[in-house]
């Protein structure tokens, strides 16, 4: 926890699981920050494609990140980042993004950076923020901490349902073969398997999770 009284929910799980719906909602519900810790790596990925740098080269990619201004805050309630003072927006989520970020979240340097703005917003206050180490590294010391799983069939198909193609296997594959911080069940955490509920079941599973982890709310269910 950290010395002040605000406290972290972390949220962890692979991509299309579900993470970021519930964690949305979760922190509406319960008046937290949502911090999306995936959009600050996107953001760096982005920022390759952005200045014509290859993302497989680490000594390019750190000599962009000495120079780039990374801002991060807070606008109704959800994190934001600007790059140079730019908001990339959309862009965030586009295929070429997809396709680098992972190799960009590989390198040591960049977790360094991104894991200490991370751990900034608690200063803010209270939040949620979901990612793929939020409880294994970013806090490992809250108990509040879940993971979000679901199959690779049913998160493919979530994925295009939204419109979206996504490098989901190949992702996760990289994300959690990494030496450094791989996507993992963090000590500690409470894993909640969405394949078969819906987003209601799994938003209200998981405040049963927090309740049971010992969050005081006045809530007593989510709905
Ligand atoms: O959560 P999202 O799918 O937007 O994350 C994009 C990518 O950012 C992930 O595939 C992963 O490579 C990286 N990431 C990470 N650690 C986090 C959050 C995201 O390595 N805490």
């Amino acid at each position: 926890m950290s010395k002040n009284s605000y406290f972290a929910v972390a949220i962890d799980g692979p991509a299309a699981s579900g993470k970021s719906t519930v964690a949305r909602r979760l922190a509406k519900r319960l008046g937290l920050i949502m911090v999306n810790s995936g959009a600050m790596y996107r953001a760096i990925a982005w920022a390759t494609l952005e200045q014509g740098i290859d993302a497989q080269n680490t000594a390019e990619v750190l000599t962009m990140l000495d120079q780039l201004e990374i801002t991060c805050g807070v606008a109704d309630g959800t994190s934001t980042i600007l790059i140079n003072g730019t908001d990339p927006g959309g862009a965030l989520r586009e295929d070429a993004v997809n396709e680098r970020v992972s190799a960009v979240a590989a390198i040591p340097e960049v977790r360094y950076l991104l894991v200490e703005k991370q751990r900034e917003y608690l200063q803010l206050g209270s939040l949620i923020m979901e990612g793929r180490d939020i409880g294994s590294v970013v806090f490992p010391d809250t108990p509040y901490k879940i993971y979000i799983d679901a199959s690779e069939e049913v998160r493919l198909a979530r994925r295009s349902a939204e419109g979206l193609k996504d490098v989901v296997s190949k992702r996760d594959a990289e994300d959690s073969k990494r030496k450094i911080s791989p996507l993992m069940i963090a000590d500690g955490a409470t894993v909640i398997d969405s394949s078969e509920m819906n987003i209601d079941e799994v938003v209200e599973a998981a405040f049963q999770t927090l309740l049971e982890q010992g969050m005081k709310t006045n809530l007593q269910s989510i709905e």
